[in-house]
């Protein structure tokens, strides 16, 4: 069998059009298919349609979350309820082509991999500024993390229930899917595809959101920013130090006193910046740290749909 994840926020309107969209591929792979809503506590008509699409279609099920508790949340969930032997994840706005799923199973079966995700090739139709931070993201997070992480990766792809194992033996509470799946090792191949927009509705992030999941992303997969500052830390010391000797054997020699206030504030407003931004630093990895230690779950379900009796599609 084959188990589909797909999260949903506020997608009463994009949900009709990918259970049309993805009705036809179900005929085109020999097994069954599994489909596993998760309502990341919408707050519009989500929760009814899926009720309807599960109670009406075969194979349909929902879980449904308490409040919003964002996407990587979602995916946990819907790949700890999966059953199947292959696991995919994929979003509902079909900017996840449902046809290439055909071809992802073809690979995964044949080429004897242990996963097949998606890269999008262009990022026609998205924001200049979206794309030109995205692409910062991963050059940054690729220079100062072991885990590489591939430019354009999209969360969709499909893996075998060896690897879908492996992650959910991952028991972190900060979870960066993007980094978990390629931290897990296995043999994934790539395929790319054309950008291609959302069917309907909106994206759901906005700068901030992505700007803190980007931080998010370093901070979970790098130690570098530590280093980053201790390595200020013992340069500002270090040339500190040598004006700090300059001085006093100048004083000694030309008996002149030190002057020049403005100097002495511009120093020490740097060196305070300095230890400032390393507490700042600090400061994110305690709080991931506090995070963890409290051991919360990462989301709650608040609703589930019955056992599959509908035998219709
Ligand atoms: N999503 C979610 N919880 C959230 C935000 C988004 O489950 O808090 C889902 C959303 O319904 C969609 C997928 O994640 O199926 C991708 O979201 P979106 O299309 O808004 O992101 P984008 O494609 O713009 O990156
Ligand atoms: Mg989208």
């Amino acid at each position: 069998m084959i188990s589909i994840i797909i999260p949903c926020y506020n997608e009463e309107e994009t949900i009709p059009f990918y259970l049309k969209a993805i009705a036809p591929v179900r005929h085109q792979v020999s097994e069954p298919f599994e489909f596993i809503f998760v309502n990341d506590g919408s707050t519009d008509h989500t929760l009814s349609v899926l009720r309807k699409a599960s109670t009406d279609l075969k194979g349909v099920r929902f879980i449904s979350f308490s409040r919003n508790f964002g996407k990587e949340a979602a995916l946990l969930a819907g790949l700890r309820e999966a059953k199947g032997d292959y696991v995919a994840v994929m979003d509902v706005d079909l900017q996840d082509p449902p046809e290439l799923l055909v071809k992802m199973y073809d690979i995964i079966t044949t080429k004897n991999v242990d996963c097949v995700a998606t890269r999008r090739d262009t990022r026609e139709g998205e924001p200049i500024i979206r794309s030109f931070f995205a692409e910062l993201f991963y050059k940054i997070v690729n220079k100062i993390s072991s885990t590489k992480m591939v430019d354009g990766a999209r969360d969709f792809r499909l893996m075998t229930r060896q690897m879908v194992d492996a992650i959910l033996s991952l028991t972190e509470y900060n979870r960066f899917s993007k980094g978990l799946f390629e931290w897990v090792g296995f043999e994934t191949e790539y395929i790319a595809y054309d950008n291609v927009e959302r069917s309907t509705g909106t994206s759901k992030w906005n700068f901030w959101s992505l700007f803190s999941y980007s931080i998010d992303g370093i901070i979970n997969f790098s130690e570098m920013p530590l280093n980053i500052a201790s390595v200020m830390g013992a340069l500002a010391c270090l040339f500190s130090g040598i004006a700090m000797i300059y001085i006093i054997i100048r004083t000694i020699v030309f008996g002149d006193p030190t002057s020049g206030w403005p100097s002495l504030v511009t120093i020490v407003l740097f060196v305070g910046g300095l230890q400032l931004l390393s507490l700042g630093i600090i400061g994110k990895y305690i709080s991931k740290i506090f995070l963890e230690t409290k051991r919360r779950p990462n989301y709650i379900i608040k609703e589930k749909s019955d056992e599959d009796t509908s035998s219709k599609w």
